[in-house]
């Protein structure tokens, strides 16, 4: 099923959550919704879903208007950062629920009812807790359970709000990858919530970066990484350098260097910040010629296969992270103190922006 949102506003009382939210969510495929707290992906979500109404604009669901449809109507499947099992009832049974509850035109058999539970268990990997009770199982476990639980209505799409926000960090990478092979199996179109950028750009085809109520961009993963439409999506999705100054016929002037900026060529003398990933700078060991940057090594952190290098400008003192293979960084020897020269490889040049992240 395809999902099209189109000029979405949601108030509540003075304050914009949604302010003018138009998306394409197109069929079988994995959409990250993603941003700060309080950007409005829940409420997306909720919208989308039929359990919250916009102020304006509309939801299409396979092209049609879907405001009159009922949330139950909407063959909509949800895995919530808290999703309650029934604690009384086993594994197999809450895979059961909704199979269970439906009218009974549409109810299939004991026999079809136990066949399905034991296949959703099975792609879930946990059939062989069937009789368990949801306090027996592991955080992980359970959302696993939710969202066979989700699936076992066949859903056209599964909406997945923090689906592992509460769990630890390991269990919840394991989980990622886990539903990426899930989502691949099943094809159904799904959205994902998540403030986590390495979760969204790991597991989404595509991924929608919100600010304030707003899309700031739409793209795959490759896309808002390396190509982010604005200074936020920048911030957003990593660490970055900034590096203030002005920017003139595709050159950036910034505490008297001079970075090549090609894709500025046309402009004339406008303030402007760069913008580099700490990976995509070049370090050297100073010399009175080298081009570049000249800085101070404050600290250098080198566990496993990066070091992270805390440099300080010597024209402002502002600090300044270099990441670079720790190979590297054995052969340069590098000591705290040292005076070093770093060189942008690659830059992203944002002019008169400001910087607002
Ligand atoms: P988080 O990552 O923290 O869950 P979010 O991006 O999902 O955030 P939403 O839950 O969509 O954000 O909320 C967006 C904004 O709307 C927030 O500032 C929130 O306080 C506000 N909001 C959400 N629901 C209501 C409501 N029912 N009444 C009043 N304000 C609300």
């Amino acid at each position: 099923m395809t999902i099209e949102v189109q000029h979405i506003r949601k108030q509540f009382g003075q304050f914009t959550a949604l302010d003018d939210v138009s998306l394409q969510f197109p069929d079988g495929q994995l959409t990250a919704l993603l941003g700060p707290s309080g950007c409005g992906k829940t409420t997306l979500l909720r919208i989308i879903a039929g359990l919250e109404h916009p102020d304006a604009g509309s939801v299409l669901l396979d092209g049609h208007d879907a405001s009159r449809r009922h949330v139950r109507e909407r063959q909509v499947g949800f895995v919530f950062q808290h999703y309650a099992l029934f604690k009384h009832m086993t594994v197999f049974e809450n895979v059961a629920f909704g199979l269970r509850v439906k009218p009974r035109s549409e109810r299939p058999s004991e026999a079809q009812i136990r066949q399905k539970v034991k296949q959703l268990l099975e792609l879930v990997q946990l059939d062989w807790i069937a009789d368990r009770y949801p306090p027996q199982l592991s955080g992980g476990q359970r959302q696993r359970i939710a969202l066979a639980r989700a699936l076992a209505v066949e859903p056209r799409v599964l909406l997945l709000d923090e689906p592992f926000g509460a769990l630890d960090a390991k269990v919840r990478k394991e989980l990622r990858r886990w539903l990426r092979r899930l989502h691949d199996e099943l094809h159904v179109t799904s959205i994902f919530v998540t403030h986590d950028q390495e979760e969204a750009l790991e597991v989404a085809d595509q991924v929608v970066l919100m600010n304030k109520g707003r899309v700031e961009q739409l793209g795959t993963p490759d896309q808002v990484y390396n190509q982010p439409a604005s200074p936020f999506v920048y911030g957003f999705l990593g660490n970055v350098n900034l590096f203030h100054g002005r920017v003139h016929e595709g050159v950036l002037a910034s505490g008297g260097v001079e970075l090549e900026a090609p894709q500025h060529a046309n402009v004339a003398d406008a303030q402007a910040v760069g913008y580099v990933r700490p990976h995509d700078l070049e370090v050297e060991r100073y010399t009175p010629d080298a081009e570049g940057i000249v800085v101070t090594l404050r600290r250098a952190h080198a566990i496993g296969p990066l070091a992270q290098l805390d440099l300080e400008r010597q024209d402002n003192a502002e600090l300044i992270e270099a990441v670079i293979p720790n190979e590297r960084y054995g052969k340069l020897a590098l000591k705290e103190g040292e005076k070093l020269v770093v060189r942008p490889r690659r830059m992203h040049v944002f002019v008169d922006e400001g910087s607002n992240i």
